[in-house]
């Protein structure tokens, strides 16, 4: 038998500048098997989202239909890597077939770090075949930025991070590196199961493909309609998103009314789509850091993503507390049914209402309200971020610990490089701000719709009998805030 790869999916759900599939596609001429683990500790954890899952599987079928296009095989197994790995080895082993290595593109997230080492230890010491990890997910990755002096290596302020950022990102390496994972050419894959099985298929029967059991499953649980879903759904996205938003993209991306914003989150996400393609799509690779043009200010929300992913692997632990140690004192409320409004979009704000709509809605809310949204739970109705954290992870399919973790202390202002806890966004201002005609707030607050611009943020004022009043008063509950954080120092 020929040498081979198996290469486990995790967050890198396409063929295309696949870093450590590209890598075994071109070391084994193509002889490479995919595997993906539906790892149930995961589909246990208490911000599973139904929504999210459903997503990620409609990527993985478009992953299946590329491995068919190409030749080879995903293989869907429904058991954690751990065990997953040890059955597939096993039967592979009986039939004298076992790969030379294992590749696998780099996660950062705290669960994830723990449980590449529990795999790389059982691949290498139990079956004696290597493992080869690629960076993918991010363009820079954590371990490559630290400061040059100073008693403390990490960034902690997004603007310092972002200026080394963006020095590194013009180094030949860097964009040598654009080039090789932006390529739309998938490699050629030809290994199926069957062949290394041979004509004895022993205890293959033990390893049914689980892809179209959990698809059939979870289907009626879905809540939301979900967006077409994989690489060519999200390279649909990116050239929609050049063509229709990026040149007004540093004003019209304040905007919830407008469709300014790209919507790749959820790709991201996946991996369906990288940085690195992103970036050579949209010709990103001559931005610098002190360009202000609606490139570079699209390239430098990608650099926040890169930064919270530097935090939570340099700070593990803003994953369970505040990221600044002092406010985990914070005395935050309980308030059941306060919560409760919040999450069901019946405040009384209208800016806030239609944000939390939309998310039930559509599993995804506009960057700008998802700010006003998190200052509103936690500086007027003084609820703990962790909770509004917990919610966004259930039902955004974008949700994504480090940016999500990066949003909610950024807002909390208990974050690494936060809004100033003085700072406590006006939910009526900001409306009338960013969707100055209503359009954002009729869409999803239908109550409101004969409401005309003057009154339309207005809590309270012309309120239909079907609308609740504001649940808060808004400049009420900023003193509490600034004395409950003030009390802090
Ligand atoms: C409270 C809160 C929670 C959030 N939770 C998540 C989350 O779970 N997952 C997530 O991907 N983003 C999260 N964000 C960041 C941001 O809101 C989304 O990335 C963005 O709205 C996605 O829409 P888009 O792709 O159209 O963004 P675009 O404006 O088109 O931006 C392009 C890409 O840049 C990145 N990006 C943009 N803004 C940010 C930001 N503030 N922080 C980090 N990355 C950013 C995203 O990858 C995004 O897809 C959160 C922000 C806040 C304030």
């Amino acid at each position: 038998m020929e040498n081979f790869n198996i290469h486990w999916f995790r967050r890198d759900l396409r063929l295309a500048g696949n870093s450590a599939l590209q890598w075994s596609a071109h070391k084994y001429q193509g002889r490479v098997l995919g595997i993906f683990c539906i790892d149930p500790v995961i589909l246990a954890r208490p911000d599973f989202s139904v929504n999210r899952f459903g997503f990620f599987l409609e990527a993985l079928k478009a992953l299946r239909l590329e491995f068919q296009a190409t030749g080879g095989e995903l293989l869907v197994i429904d058991d954690g890597p751990e065990r997953g790995f040890t059955r597939v080895l096993s039967v592979l082993k009986e039939h004298g077939s076992l790969p030379e290595s294992i590749s696998w593109n780099r996660d950062y997230e705290p669960f994830a770090l723990d449980r590449d080492l529990r795999v790389k230890s059982l691949c290498e010491s139990r079956f004696g075949i290597q493992v080869h990890t690629e960076r993918d997910h991010l363009l820079i990755e954590p371990h490559e930025l630290e400061k040059k002096s100073g008693k403390d290596p990490f960034y902690r302020i997004y603007t310092p991070f972002a200026r080394s950022w963006f020095e590194l990102y013009c180094k030949d390496e860097v964009q040598d590196r654009i080039r090789n994972q932006s390529s739309r050419k998938p490699p050629r894959l030809s290994l199926k199961w069957s062949e290394l099985l041979g004509r004895r298929k022993l205890g293959a029967e033990k390893l049914p493909d689980k892809l179209e059991f959990w698809r059939s499953r979870i289907a009626p649980q879905l809540t939301i309609s979900l967006p077409p879903a994989g690489s060519r759904a999200a390279q649909r996205r990116l050239a929609l998103f050049k063509k229709r938003a990026l040149e007004d993209y540093a004003t019209g991306r304040d905007f919830p009314d407008r469709d300014g914003t790209s919507r790749l989150s959820m790709d991201l996400k996946n991996g369906s789509l990288t940085i690195a393609q992103v970036i050579a799509e949209l010709k990103l690779e001559n931005c610098r850091f002190q360009e202000k043009s609606d490139r570079c200010s699209f390239l430098k929300q990608l650099v926040w993503r890169e930064f919270y992913y530097h935090i939570l692997v340099h700070f593990p632990e803003v994953e369970r507390h505040s990221f600044n140690p002092k406010y985990e004192k914070l005395k935050w409320r309980k308030n059941d049914s306060a919560f409760r409004a919040w999450t069901e979009g019946l405040t009384g704000y209208p800016i806030v209402d239609a944000g939390m709509r939309q998310l039930k809605a559509e599993g995804w809310m506009h960057n700008r309200v998802r700010m006003i949204v998190a200052s509103f739970l936690t500086k007027d109705l003084l609820i703990s971020w962790r909770r509004g954290e917990e919610y966004f992870m259930k039902n955004l399919i974008d949700g994504d610990l480090a940016s999500n973790n990066g949003g909610w202390q950024w807002a909390a202002s208990t974050g690494s490089d936060p809004q100033p806890y003085f700072r406590v966004f006006n939910p009526k201002l900001q409306g009338e701000r960013f969707d100055p005609e209503g359009r954002y707030v009729k869409k999803y607050v239908p109550e409101l719709q004969s409401l005309g611009p003057r009154f339309i943020h207005e809590p309270g004022k012309r309120r239909p009998v079907n609308y609740p009043a504001p649940i808060v008063s808004h400049a009420h509950q900023k003193i509490l805030a600034l004395s409950l954080y003030s009390h802090l120092g």
